[in-house]
């Protein structure tokens, strides 16, 4: 049994040096990937309860390492929060997608979008005039482009994020609070926020049709967050009873693979065709 817990202890070992020699790859090689040009965005539709209509899409990054493949965001985006390469990555992401916008815009499409933020960016009191002046150069309007952060992001520096989001909010731009629920913050703290949405996390909606702990969560939720006079989207809605129950919830927007998957720049506009036929 001795020679059993060692083995078991060499297999640990092995797995963790693995798993690190892997983050070192993956950040060293991040440096590369906006100048080799292997990141890419998919665009996710939110479509409004209301109507059924697609009113925005979420720009999501997607990144292939040319060896190791595909490496999911949750992954590369926190290593390079922790390695100090975010801002290089934010700066790539807010670029290509006013410049999506743009093109789309041009082939007679206005359409909108919600970018991701990080921790690093909500601090940074350099991203107002930034994204003021890739709306002017791409000739959008403010409510073409809204952030989506998380509340941890948030937490990390309340006063340096909330002197931020002021002025993006000034700006025009909209304002969702990500994976809400999540964390630790309350929507007390939340309201001192210019913020206009919530965003319930996919882990309290993908078994609302089964789970009753995560219906009760999402009913109170979207009550708590309309007496604010917030918005409510849910992601990960992935078939038709949990999408016609938030709907009787009240939800106001749905996101989730039972409409779409993210899909390429590429599709979006054929997509946006299709749907419109309904
Ligand atoms: P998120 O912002 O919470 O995005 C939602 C995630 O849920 C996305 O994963 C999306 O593909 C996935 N999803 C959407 N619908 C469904 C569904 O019906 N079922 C399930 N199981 N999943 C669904 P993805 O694209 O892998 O992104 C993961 C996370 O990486 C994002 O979570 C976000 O935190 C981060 N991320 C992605 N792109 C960016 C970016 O450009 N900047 C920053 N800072 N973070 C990003
Ligand atoms: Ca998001
Ligand atoms: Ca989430
Ligand atoms: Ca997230």
């Amino acid at each position: 049994s001795a020679r059993h817990h060692q083995d078991a202890h060499q297999r640990y070992v092995e797995g963790q040096d693995e798993r690190h020699l892997r983050q070192l790859t993956l950040i060293h090689d991040l440096r590369d990937a906006v100048s080799n040009n292997e990141l890419w965005m998919a665009y996710q539709p939110k479509i409004a309860t209301h109507n059924g209509q697609v009113c925005q899409f979420e720009a999501l990054m997607r990144w292939r390492h040319p060896s190791l493949g595909f490496v999911p965001p949750d992954e590369f985006i926190s290593l390079a929060e922790r390695s100090g390469n975010i801002r290089q990555l934010s700066q790539w992401m807010l670029e290509h997608v006013t410049a999506q916008l743009h093109e789309w815009q041009q082939q007679g499409h206005r359409v909108s979008v919600a970018v991701n933020l990080s921790a690093s960016d909500v601090t940074d009191a350099e991203l107002p005039r930034q994204l003021a002046e890739l709306l002017a150069r791409y000739h959008l309007a403010a409510d073409q482009v809204s952030l989506e952060v998380t509340e941890s992001a948030v937490m990390q520096d309340i006063e340096a994020a909330t002197r931020t989001l002021n002025e993006l909010s000034r700006l025009g731009m909209s304002i969702a609070i990500d994976d809400y629920g999540t964390g630790y913050s309350s929507l007390a703290q939340i309201k001192r926020l210019p913020v206009n949405e919530l965003k319930i996390d996919k882990s309290f909606v993908l078994k609302i049709d089964t789970q009753e702990d995560d219906l009760t969560i999402v009913r109170s939720t979207i009550e708590m967050g309309h007496s604010l006079g917030l918005s409510i989207v849910a992601e990960g809605v992935e078939n038709a009873a949990s999408a016609s129950l938030l709907n009787r919830l009240g939800c106001d927007y749905l996101q989730g693979y039972w409409f779409a998957k993210p899909m390429p720049s590429d599709d979006v506009l054929s997509w946006l065709d299709a749907v419109e036929v309904f």
